[in-house]
C-alpha cells in the first residue's frame, strides 16, 4: 500500500492548491466553518455560487467522464481535490447528499436522457438532489419500505411517507425509492426514481433538531405521479440501485471523519482551569486527549486505505465501515470531554463562551445523529462482522417471504 501522491496527482495537488488559493480563503483552525452569521438562504446563496465557480474551474465533478460534462479525471484526483479543499473555508455542506449521493447514483443507472438533463445542473449547483430512502418503517433495513409505487400507463402513481430526508425543504430533485411489486420478497419488488420536488402531492416537512438546525424533513407522498421517463433503473431493481447509493453515501460519511478535534481539545485544555492548574496536566484529561488522537490516527489510516485503493482504480473495502463508526463515536467522546473541560460553564451556549467552542458544542449535539445517519453503529458492526472478520451471517429468516406475507 502506497500512501504517497504519484507524479501526476503531485501535479494536480499543486495545481488545485494554486487555484483554491486564489478563490477562497485557507482555514486557519478546525472551529474555521464558512457560513457563521449566515442564515439558511444565505448559506445556499453563497454555496451555489461556489460550486458554480468550481464548475466554471472544472473542479465540480473531477472523476465524470468529459461527455458528462465532468473533467474525466481520475477518482484519485477527485480524492485529492477533496483533501485540498478541505484545508479551506467553502460552503460545501449542502451538496454532500446531491453530489455525494444521488448524483452518483444518476451517473451509474440514468439513460443518456436522464444524464443529459440532470448532471450537468447538479454539477453547477443550480439544482440540490435529496435521497428519499428511508420511512418510519425502513431504515436500517431498507427491504422493509411501504411506499407504494403503482404503474398507470405511462405513469406511476407514489403513495407513501419518507423521514429523515436531508435537505428535502430546499432539493429540487430527489432519488426516491418505493415498492413496486408486493408479491416478491422484500429486496426484489422495489425500484428507483427521479422526483421532482415540486410535483403535485409533494408534502415536505422540516424538523426542527436538539442544535436548533432545520437540517431534515418528513416528506409525504400522495397519489404523486411520476412519468416511466423518470425511472431510475429497471423496474425491479431497485435494490441494486440503491446499494451503489449507499456505496457511495458510506464513503462520502467516513470522509468527513478525519478531522483534528484532538488538537482542539489540546488548546481547550490549555486554556482551562481545573482545581486552580491548567487542565491539560490532569491525568483524566491527558488520557481523554490521548484517546481522541489513537482513534482518529486509527480513522485516518483506514480513510488513507480507501484512497489508496481508489488510486489503484479498486473501490474502498468494506473496511471503511469502521471510518464511520470509530469517528462518530470519537466526535462524541471529544465533544463531550470539551464541554466537561468547560466545567459548570461548558454547558452555556457556544455564542456566550467564544468561538473555540462553537464546534465541540456542535459535535457533541450531532454525534448522535451521526451516528445513525447513513448506517447505525450496529449496522457497520454488522458490516465488519461478516465482510472483514468473516464470522457467520446474521439470521435472516423473511429474505425470501414475499413482502405481502410480511406485512399482513
Ligand atoms: C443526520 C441524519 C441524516 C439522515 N439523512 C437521510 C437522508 O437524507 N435520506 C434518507 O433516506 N435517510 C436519512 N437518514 C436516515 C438514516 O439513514 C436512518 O435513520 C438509519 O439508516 C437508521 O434507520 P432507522 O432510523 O429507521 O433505525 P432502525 O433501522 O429502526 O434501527 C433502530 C435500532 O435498531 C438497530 N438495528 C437495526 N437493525 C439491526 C440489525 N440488523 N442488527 C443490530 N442492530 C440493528 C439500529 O442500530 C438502531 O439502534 C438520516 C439520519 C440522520 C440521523
Amino acid at each position: 500500500m502506497d500512501f504517497n501522491d504519484t507524479p501526476q496527482e503531485a501535479d494536480f495537488r499543486a495545481e488545485v492548491r494554486r487555484w483554491l488559493e486564489a478563490n477562497a480563503t485557507e482555514r486557519r483552525s478546525r472551529e474555521d466553518k464558512f457560513g457563521a452569521g449566515l442564515n439558511e438562504a444565505e448559506y445556499l446563496a453563497a454555496a451555489r455560487a461556489w460550486q458554480a465557480r468550481k464548475a466554471a474551474a472544472g473542479y465540480a465533478a473531477i472523476a465524470a467522464p468529459k461527455a458528462m460534462g465532468g473533467l474525466g479525471g481520475t477518482p484519485a484526483m477527485q480524492v485529492v481535490y477533496g483533501q485540498e479543499e478541505a484545508k479551506f473555508l467553502v460552503p460545501d455542506r449542502v451538496f454532500e447528499i446531491s453530489l455525494g449521493t444521488a448524483i452518483p447514483t444518476v451517473a451509474m443507472w440514468g439513460t443518456p436522457e436522464q444524464k443529459e438533463k440532470y448532471l450537468a445542473p447538479a454539477f453547477r449547483g443550480d439544482h440540490i438532489w435529496c435521497a428519499l430512502l428511508s420511512e418510519p418503517s425502513a431504515g436500517s433495513d431498507l427491504g422493509n419500505l411501504r411506499t407504494r409505487a403503482t404503474r398507470d400507463g405511462d405513469e406511476w402513481v407514489i403513495s407513501g411517507q419518507k423521514v429523515w430526508t436531508s435537505g428535502a425543504h430546499f432539493a429540487q430533485f430527489g432519488i426516491l425509492l418505493a415498492r413496486s411489486d408486493w408479491d416478491s420478497p422484500k429486496s426484489k419488488g422495489l425500484t428507483m426514481f427521479i422526483v421532482d420536488m415540486k410535483t403535485p402531492g409533494i408534502d415536505v416537512r422540516p424538523i426542527h433538531q436538539a442544535s436548533d438546525e432545520y437540517h431534515f424533513n418528513e416528506v409525504f407522498l400522495n397519489d404523486v405521479r411520476i412519468p416511466d421517463s423518470q425511472r431510475l433503473g429497471p423496474e425491479g431493481q431497485g435494490w441494486k440501485v440503491m446499494l451503489s447509493t449507499l456505496m457511495q453515501e458510506r464513503f462520502a460519511l467516513g470522509n468527513n471523519f478525519s478531522g483534528d478535534l484532538y488538537a482542539q481539545l489540546i488548546g481547550l485544555a490549555q486554556a482551562s482551569q481545573w482545581n486552580g492548574a491548567p487542565a491539560v496536566e490532569n491525568a483524566t484529561v491527558r488520557a481523554g486527549i490521548a484517546d481522541a488522537y489513537i482513534r482518529q490516527f486509527g480513522v485516518e489510516l483506514i480513510v488513507r486505505r480507501g484512497m489508496s485503493a481508489i488510486s489503484k482504480g479498486e473501490n474502498p473495502g468494506p473496511e471503511m465501515a469502521a471510518v464511520k463508526l470509530v469517528g462518530a463515536r470519537a466526535f462524541q467522546t471529544g465533544g463531550a470531554l470539551a464541554i466537561e473541560l468547560g466545567g459548570a460553564e461548558g454547558l452555556i451556549a457556544a455564542q456566550d463562551l467564544g468561538a473555540e467552542w462553537r464546534l465541540p458544542q456542535l459535535l457533541w449535539i450531532s454525534a448522535p445523529g451521526a451516528r445513525i445517519a447513513g448506517g447505525t453503529d450496529e449496522i457497520q458492526k454488522n458490516t465488519i462482522a461478516e465482510q472483514v472478520l468473516g464470522l457467520p451471517a446474521e439470521a435472516r429468516t423473511d429474505r425470501d417471504m414475499p413482502f405481502r406475507e410480511l406485512v399482513h
